[in-house]
């Protein structure tokens, strides 16, 4: 099979691509591993990218594109989650690497907001917290190693809404170019993970990338 998976922030995507790999060991590639994996080569390309990485500074489109993509041109089946997110890498996509299916894992802004805003995390076993769904049983403290819990700069309300906008304005975009293809499933991401995990599932099956 091969399938993307997209999806507003914390709509459970990487979980979802994630557990399907496991299942049937169908290789599962995101676009920061590659582009992590790469920068770990010693080569030019690798060089440059690890300064650019560590700078924090935005890879330029087509250099992602062309990795992504040369990594799934070698797999008979992938997954891949998060990419396309904008047009230019979804045509990219469709000259080189056209999924065959395109699943929407879909909840609402302010469930989204509920996971990233209230997450926590606890700095030294990295165990996760929700203030709201799953507080810790002391205030801010992990209930496993007793540290002081803290939130990461990816969940801070600034980034969040960068995300959001993102997601509308060009991950949609995306969304809908395959929606006209006749590609798109939707799943509820608004439930717990194994019945989100279910109903992937069987919309699979549904499409016959799955067997019963
Ligand atoms: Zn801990």
């Amino acid at each position: 099979m091969k399938i993307v998976l997209l999806g507003p922030p914390a709509s459970g995507k990487g979980t979802m691509a994630e557990m399907l790999s496991h299942e049937y060991n169908i290789p599962w590639i995101s676009a920061g591993d590659v582009l992590r994996r790469e920068s770990r080569k010693d080569t030019e390309l690798g060089r440059w990218l690890r300064e650019e990485l560590k700078t924090g500074r935005l890879i330029p489109p087509d250099i992602v594109n062309e990795l992504v993509n040369q990594e799934l041109s070698n797999l008979d089946s992938w997954i891949i989650d998060g990419y396309p997110r904008d047009m230019d890498q979804a045509r990219y996509m469709d000259e080189h690497n056209k999924p065959e299916l395109v699943v929407l894992i879909n909840i609402p802004r302010k469930v989204s907001e509920i996971r990233i805003l209230y997450r926590r995390q606890c700095p030294k076993c990295g165990a996760t917290y929700n203030l709201k769904t799953k507080p810790p049983k002391k205030d801010n403290i992990c209930d496993y190693c007793g540290s002081r819990l803290i939130q990461r700069n990816d969940d801070k309300p600034e980034v969040l809404e960068k995300r959001w906008s993102e997601y509308i304005n060009k991950t949609l975009r995306v969304i809908n170019h395959y929606k006209m293809q006749g590609l798109v499933v939707e799943v509820n991401g608004d439930q717990s993970i194994m019945d989100e995990y279910k109903e992937f599932k069987e919309k699979l099956k549904a499409k016959g990338l799955l067997k019963e």
